[in-house]
């Protein structure tokens, strides 16, 4: 036998644990639901592992979960036949922070007032195991990995370390033994009493898929030879063993025979949240397709909802029986926020992944569960918009990779996009922005940009103000992105206010003003050149006359399939190459100052002045756009000596 290792827990995981013994006062109770999950997580992954090495089972086949009581040693011990740990998995998972899930915790713990949000965070990240410490001064673990001949001693108070030491443990898997706190005056937080653990499971755990045994005493009368009870006689202790939970799947059930907080229960275990499902869809289908579906939307995002990991939160089931996690073949990946659990008959139960992708049952099956996720997101907008904007500004971006992703639907996603515009301060649909599009607006405008505030005083706008066309304000990182994927609403095409011409104008309005342009053009046509050569080609593209400004002098706009200023920025933030791509300057022919700036140059030709104007405008439009100056230093220099001259003159 090795000797027993002293290992400190890592700082993050003893303020965790720190937070958790002396602040969480309320529903103690969860920690055996904690537990309970933890050991049926256990043995889904012993099952996932026997569906290709059965030998791992050995001869203790029986999956299930035993709890006991000790009321004189006070301690409440949970034990599984399950997967169990190794040495360094044990290590891993209960002592440090390589965890994701408590990594986002702590790091969000940080991020937010400790006291009255972290209840929630603590189902958010599923800290399950450490909750233990919210009624145990000491908590012992033993575990036996599957096909491993050791057994490992973890222990710890809670205090900076635990230990670690080989053990004996014949049986495979894991035991959670708790050294419960001092019993207190509420008897019905002692969990070393029997009807306090059979209500807490009945309560948090009854639809967990394998058995949960415990031991009940009973005191019965002596009965004669007849069977009828002895009077009189001393009761004799007897001991049964029953089963705590119905195991019967929620999912599996008619939707009449369902509570509603049993749905939320179940999705509480299933999710690890503490907070309520927006909504929930439990399907039982019938005919053709056999098969039960029981999936909710979340009000909260996973902390990994962005890792490449995460896939799917939906589980297969066949006939009851769990098959596998994370099935991407269920939902697609931009549905992964959806958890869920699928049970279909049709399914053979030695089904491999590579097997689930090309079984057309279970592509079936998907294309059903799309359409109702999609529907019901669709309902949720039409009938509960404020819920529906809570789910979007958590879950919209993923939903939005669906454009790019599920062709089929994409009408049906795109109806769900929500985006602010230029119409008010509310969000809009797609479907109300054509709504409320006057008779000749022919086209969907949009911008990109970080901010809405920044966006409204975009200069690119202000054509589109005048005459009363709305803009989409996309202020979402992905939504240039998205918008290519998604080209046209409505056979209206899609249409950035930042690139290309723009052409409001009708016809008859056109014909009008076609001799008025000609007149500009010729004016300007010296002034432009100059502007053009004096800023060099390294700058622009090109200097026109613009259609769009009405208020500003300057603006820059992108070629039609150029990429914009703010995509630019997007991918320098995130150090990808931007390739070159040089824009047009557009200037505001009607502007006092590009009208001043005409006649100096008819009238003195070339000359400094005008070359320090031409950059500054340059600069003021990277500004406007949001964009920055290559030179915030020569930007000022050229500012300040301009104003010397005004105060000077
Ligand atoms: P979570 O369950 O959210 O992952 P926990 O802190 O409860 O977080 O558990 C950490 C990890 O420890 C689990 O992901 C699992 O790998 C392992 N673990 C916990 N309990 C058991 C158990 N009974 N059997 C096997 N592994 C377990």
């Amino acid at each position: 036998m090795s000797k027993k290792e002293t290992m400190q827990f890592e700082t993050e995981i003893q303020q965790l644990l720190d937070l958790i013994i002396h602040s969480l006062y309320s529903h103690k109770e969860i920690f055996l639901r904690e537990l309970i999950s933890n050991a049926s997580d256990a043995m889904d992954k012993l099952k996932f592992k026997s569906q290709t090495d059965q030998a791992i089972l050995g001869d203790d086949a029986e999956l299930k979960i035993r709890i006991e009581t000790d009321e004189k040693e006070r301690t409440i011990t949970i034990f599984d036949n399950g997967i169990g740990m190794t040495h360094d998995e044990l290590i891993d998972n209960l002592g440090t922070i390589a965890k994701s899930g408590t990594k986002g915790f702590v790091e969000a713990l940080s991020a937010k007032d400790k006291s009255d949000s972290s209840m929630d965070l603590i189902g958010q990240f599923g800290v399950g195991f450490y909750s233990s410490f919210m009624v145990a001064e000491r908590v012992v673990l033993t575990s036996r990995a599957a096909e491993s001949d050791s057994a490992w001693r973890w222990e710890s108070k809670g205090d900076g370390s635990y230990t670690i030491e080989e053990c004996e443990q014949v049986e495979r898997g894991t035991k959670v033994t708790l050294y419960l706190h001092a019993a207190s005056e509420n008897e019905d937080q002692d969990y070393t009493k029997e009807w306090v653990v059979r209500s807490t499971v009945k309560k948090y755990s009854d639809f967990v898929t394998y058995p949960i045994e415990m031991d009940i005493e009973r005191q019965e009368t002596p009965k004669d030879d007849e069977g009828k009870p002895i009077e009189g006689a001393e009761p004799i202790k007897k001991i049964e063993t029953e089963i705590l939970n119905s195991m019967k799947p929620l999912w599996n059930k008619r939707k009449s025979e369902v509570e509603d907080n049993e749905y939320k229960e179940f999705y509480k275990h299933l999710a690890h949240d503490w907070t309520d499902p927006l909504d929930i869809i439990h399907l039982n289908a019938e005919g053709i397709l056999e098969y039960n579906a029981l999936m909710f939307i979340p009000g909260q995002a996973p902390f990994d909802l962005f890792t490449p990991e995460n896939k799917s939160g939906m589980q297969l089931y066949v006939r009851n029986i769990f098959i596998m996690d994370n099935c991407e073949e269920l939902l697609p990946v931009y549905l992964r926020f959806v958890k869920g659990v699928v049970d279909s008959a049709d399914i053979s139960l030695n089904v491999s992944r590579e097997i689930l992708q090309q079984d057309r049952i279970v592509g079936k099956i998907k294309k059903n569960l799309v359409k109702k996720v999609l529907e019901r997101l669709a309902t949720m907008l039409e009938k509960e918009r404020e819920t529906y904007i809570k789910f979007w500004s958590v879950f919209g971006q993923v939903v939005k990779e669906g454009l790019h992703s599920d062709f089929e639907n994409r009408e049906a996603i795109s109806d769900l996009l929500l985006c602010a515009s230029t119409a008010g301060d509310e969000l809009t649909t797609l479907q109300e922005y054509v709504d409320r599009m006057p008779a000749d607006q022919k086209e969907i405008y949009y911008i990109t940009g970080e901010d809405r505030d920044t966006l409204m005083a975009s200069p690119h706008l202000e054509v589109f103000k005048d005459k009363g066309f709305e803009v989409l304000l996309l202020t979402d990182p992905v939504d240039e992105w998205v918008i290519q994927g998604l080209n046209e609403y409505k056979e209206k095409s899609l249409k950035s206010v930042v690139k290309g011409d723009v052409d409001l104008q009708s016809e008859d309005e056109k014909k009008d003003s076609e001799e008025q342009v000609k007149k500009v053009a010729d004016e300007y046509s010296e002034l432009i050149k100059y502007i053009k050569t004096s800023l060099g080609e390294e700058k622009v593209a090109d200097v026109r006359i613009s259609q769009r400004l009405t208020g500003s002098p300057v603006c820059l706009v992108a070629g039609e399939h150029d990429m914009s200023a703010s995509m630019e920025r997007i991918l320098k933030a995130a150090n990808q190459p931007v390739p070159p791509n040089k824009r047009v300057l557009e200037i505001n022919a009607n502007h006092e100052l590009l009208l001043k700036m005409r006649e100096l140059f008819s009238n003195k030709g070339e000359s400094d002045l005008l070359k320090e104007f031409s950059e500054l405008l340059y600069d003021q439009a990277l500004l406007t756009e949001g964009s920055k100056v290559v030179s915030p230093e020569t930007f000022c220099n050229r500012l300040t000596s301009l104003m010397i001259k005004a105060v000077s003159a």
